[in-house]
């Protein structure tokens, strides 16, 4: 069992016990639901950055890089160790537990893109919003599934 962290300063660890995950079922966790929906990418990359602690802040592109990849490797080795470990390839057999966890480092995987999208100059609403036209752009041109950066 997961224990719940409750509020720690301004970030909800509700979502983290599982009287949170029955509460959701049972729809009762709208209110906080409807709190994480008005997160916009933009405040959360302002609150994220207030917590950046390395070294030359916001001329820095190889740390936030580097982080990136290494928590994108620790989500992945996650869902390696379940899949060696109990064969579970689909997301409803993940416990709370493990699914906690995952979620934990999603997180850690956004702060890291959230970082390296200021070293870039630019907002997480735009990298978001860009995304979502290149992708639209090639389902509507019918090329998702072919290959290249630029198609
Ligand atoms: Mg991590």
């Amino acid at each position: 069992m997961v224990q719940c962290l409750g509020w720690v300063g301004r970030q909800c660890e509700h979502w983290s016990c599982e009287a949170y995950w029955r509460r959701r079922a049972e729809g009762l966790a709208a209110k906080e639901a409807e709190e994480r929906k008005a997160m916009h990418f933009d405040e959360y990359q302002q609150r994220a950055l207030k917590t950046a602690q390395y070294p030359d802040v916001y001329n820095n592109l190889v740390y936030p890089a580097m982080g990136l990849a290494g928590e994108a490797g620790e989500y992945c080795d996650k869902v390696k160790k379940m899949w060696r470990n109990k064969g579970v390839m689909d997301s409803s057999k993940v416990t709370l537990e493990e699914r906690v966890e995952m979620i934990k480092e999603l997180g850690d995987i956004l702060w890291y893109i959230a970082a390296s999208a200021k070293e870039l100059d630019v907002d997480l609403s735009t990298v978001a919003f860009e995304n979502l036209n290149k992708l639209e752009s090639r389902r509507a041109r019918g090329v998702i599934k072919s290959s290249g950066d630029n198609r």
